[in-house]
């Protein structure tokens, strides 16, 4: 994996949350201020934008460029949440040109501790972690298995798809939707929605190398 991989998990996340955009709004009007799909959108756009004006990044560089895009460009909780995330995982694959399974394993590890240090949501507070969480876990479970990455990287996806489901009965105990109390159970969380749009990205991506 390389820049390529980077460029397209970014494009595919772009494009899928576009897609999803008014979706993300109307789960979002629901127990939040109805901005998630519009936020995301926009931050994501700009960080297309921002990835193709520079040529010959490496993929943690990449990264780091995409997290400082969505800082800027996104205001709500999420843009900061999903910076972190991606600087803190550029940060970890470093300079180098390539990455292996192992090293997109500790960078997403690395992403998802940026996301809970920032945010101190836990599983079960209905946030974007209870998406990410499970998916990362099936990932490095995957991968120290041994089993091929397309693979493994498809099982974090449907373990993310699995975990925003969860969020559905559960009541919000981090971000906007808490101020709701008992009345945010029964709403889908926005945060692990589009946080399942970008793994099953993630997937595609993988899924386009060789
Ligand atoms: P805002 O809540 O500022 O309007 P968004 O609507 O863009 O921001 O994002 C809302 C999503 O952010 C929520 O659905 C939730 O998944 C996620 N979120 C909010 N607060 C936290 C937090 N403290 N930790 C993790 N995720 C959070
Ligand atoms: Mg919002």
């Amino acid at each position: 994996m390389n820049t390529a991989t980077i460029a397209t998990w970014m494009n595919e996340s772009a494009i899928s949350i576009r897609l999803e955009r008014d979706h993300l709004v109307q789960l979002d009007a629901a127990i939040g201020d109805g901005d998630h799909g519009t936020n995301l959108t926009r931050g994501f756009d700009a960080v297309v934008k921002a990835l193709g004006a520079e040529d010959g990044l490496p993929p943690g560089r990449q990264l780091v460029l995409a997290g400082r895009t969505l800082v800027s460009a996104v205001g709500g909780a999420s843009g900061p949440l999903w910076g972190s995330a991606l600087r803190r995982a550029g940060r970890a694959l470093g300079e180098e040109p390539d990455f292996g399974p192992d090293q997109l394993v500790a960078a997403l590890e690395a992403g998802l501790a940026a996301i809970v240090d920032l945010g101190q949501a836990s599983p079960g507070d209905k946030t974007m972690v209870d998406a990410l969480a499970p998916a990362v876990a099936a990932l490095r479970e995957g991968v120290a298995a041994g089993r091929p990455l397309p693979e493994a990287v498809r099982d974090a996806a449907v373990a993310a798809e699995a975990g925003r489901d969860a969020t559905i009965p559960m009541q919000a105990r981090r971000g906007r939707a808490s101020y709701l109390g008992e009345r945010s159970i029964g709403h889908q969380d926005p945060g692990a929605t589009s946080a399942a749009l970008i793994v099953r990205a993630l997937e595609r991506a993988i899924a386009r190398e060789r």
